[in-house]
């Protein structure tokens, strides 16, 4: 991957930008994550990053498309809002119309790039890994938040399929970011697990990693028992590289807890993590409440609206709250009954309107959203219009990349600028403590060709 950077890097700085792929697309109206369109002379648009955009602009390949309109100054209320959002649409900016809450007291950039900020004392981060559902797309993982403190705590909030493409863009080693706690054992929360589990081995986490879950109502539907399973699933991808690193590499240390009880489930250097019910498709399901620094944030992971997260959730500092499209939107967009439409709105995850009940009950100093995939237009102005009936403050609608820089005094949301190719931070391993068990069957090992004996042979024939 490196080299394929590097070569593209050579590219441009060559001037060759045949590699730049415009499209047929007579607008920009797809999602053109943390980049800009340009349109060249014969009216195709492509989207670049903006460093690459300059360098087109400067030798005349084309134009930076002005797809931000003004917005008229004759607007007001709603109508004004939701033209404001539409500019961010697709993560070029966040998706807020209040993009600082509170007196900032120090400097921050337009995007956060990762590697280039640090926190204050008093400061936490908050990095949207996945927003979207199981429906993955490339601008969208499924669910997924990672949790920074000042005092270097890294803490995952699910790992939803496509998810650690995102948190790799951050660079952290991998032995700083070991802790991941499920919500629940839904495949959009848990799908990135083989994928965090199985990078190890090339981005040299020796620590294991630490997974903390639910029990559910039978053992068989704990975490544990989940990743019981999970070994024996990887059990050839685990003999494969047993012997060439540590085996902490390969593990997962479970933290099962019980899941209809409302505790205290991790606990460190003043932080907390508290786990409470959630209520969503069948037993088993958690919500948690961090503590940290006298700030406190709940990640919801899937529910529907419920006394516990109501209770739990009055006046914290972000309440991430997952959010499903509405039921109309529902039934428009995948053709579900309304009936199946209004049961999953309504009695699996929250719709837009409870939504906006839930911020006007709890009154967190920051609310977010995230659970919906935002591939068409109607998606976020209808969610944002029905969490508008009930609430008028400050709302996030969290893309993946989404960064939300938090003290006791302010909160600041920007998108994130990452370079798609950026490998894990990379860490050398220990010392290997076990050796290997399978090898190639000698008839496999016979036919490995000698290349060296090869290029001889090649060699000698050409002189
Ligand atoms: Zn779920
Ligand atoms: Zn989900």
């Amino acid at each position: 991957m490196k080299n394929f950077t590097i070569i593209a890097m050579l590219l441009l700085s060559l001037g060759v930008v045949s590699v730049i792929p415009f499209s047929d697309a007579a607008e920009a109206n797809q999602i053109c994550i943390d980049k800009v369109w340009i349109e060249n002379s014969k009216g195709k648009i492509a989207c670049v990053i903006p460093t690459t955009a300059d360098k087109l602009v400067q030798r005349g390949w084309g134009t930076l498309l002005d797809d931000v309109t003004p917005v008229d100054e004759s607007l007001t209320g709603l109508e004004k809002e939701l033209t404001l959002l539409s500019e961010h649409d697709g993560g070029v900016g966040p998706l807020t119309i209040t993009p600082i809450i509170g007196e900032t007291t120090k400097q921050y950039f337009e995007f956060y790039i990762p590697g280039t900020e640090e926190l204050d004392e008093n400061e936490m981060r908050i990095f949207a890994c996945g927003t979207g559902s199981p429906w993955v797309m490339i601008g969208q993982a499924a669910s997924c938040f990672l949790l920074q403190t000042a005092d270097g705590h890294n803490l995952i909030f699910d790992l939803g399929g496509g998810s650690v493409g995102n948190l790799n863009t951050l660079g952290i080693p991998g032995n700083e970011m070991t802790h991941v706690f499920a919500s629940h054992l839904h495949v959009d929360h848990i799908g990135g697990l083989p994928t965090f589990w199985g990078q190890a081995f090339m981005m040299g986490r020796s620590a294991p990693i630490e997974l903390y879950g639910p029990s559910g109502p039978d053992e068989h539907l704990g975490t544990s028992a989940f990743v019981d399973g999970f070994m024996e699933n990887w059990a050839w991808d685990l003999e494969s590289k047993r012997g060439e690193a540590p085996k902490s590499v390969h593990q997962i240390n479970v933290h099962e807890f019980d899941y209809s009880v409302t505790q205290v489930v991790y606990e460190k250097d003043g932080l907390t993590v508290t786990s409470f019910p959630a209520v969503h498709a069948i037993d088993g399901p958690v919500s948690y409440r961090i503590d940290w620094n006298g700030m406190s944030v709940i990640y919801s992971g899937d529910t529907t609206l419920n006394d516990f997260l109501l209770e739990n959730s009055m006046n914290v500092d972000v309440l991430i709250l997952q959010v499903s499209p509405s039921a109309e939107q529902m039934s428009r967009l995948f053709g579900f009954s309304p009936e199946l439409a209004t049961k999953l709105t309504s009695h699996v995850h929250i719709a837009p309107e409870a939504a906006g009940v839930a911020f006007y009950v709890t009154q967190p100093r920051l609310p977010v959203i995230f659970h919906m995939n935002l591939f068409d237009d109607e998606i976020v102005p209808d969610a944002y219009t029905n969490i508008r009936k009930y609430y008028d403050d400050p709302v996030v609608i969290a893309q993946d990349r989404t960064v939300i820089n938090v003290t006791p005094d302010y909160a600041v949301i920007r998108q994130a600028q990452v370079d798609p190719l950026t490998t894990p931070a990379y860490t050398p391993f220990g010392e290997i403590d076990e050796e290997k068990v399978y090898f190639f069957s000698d008839w496999l090992e016979e036919s490995i060709v000698d290349v060296e004996q090869l290029k001889q042979e090649i060699d000698d024939g050409k002189k």
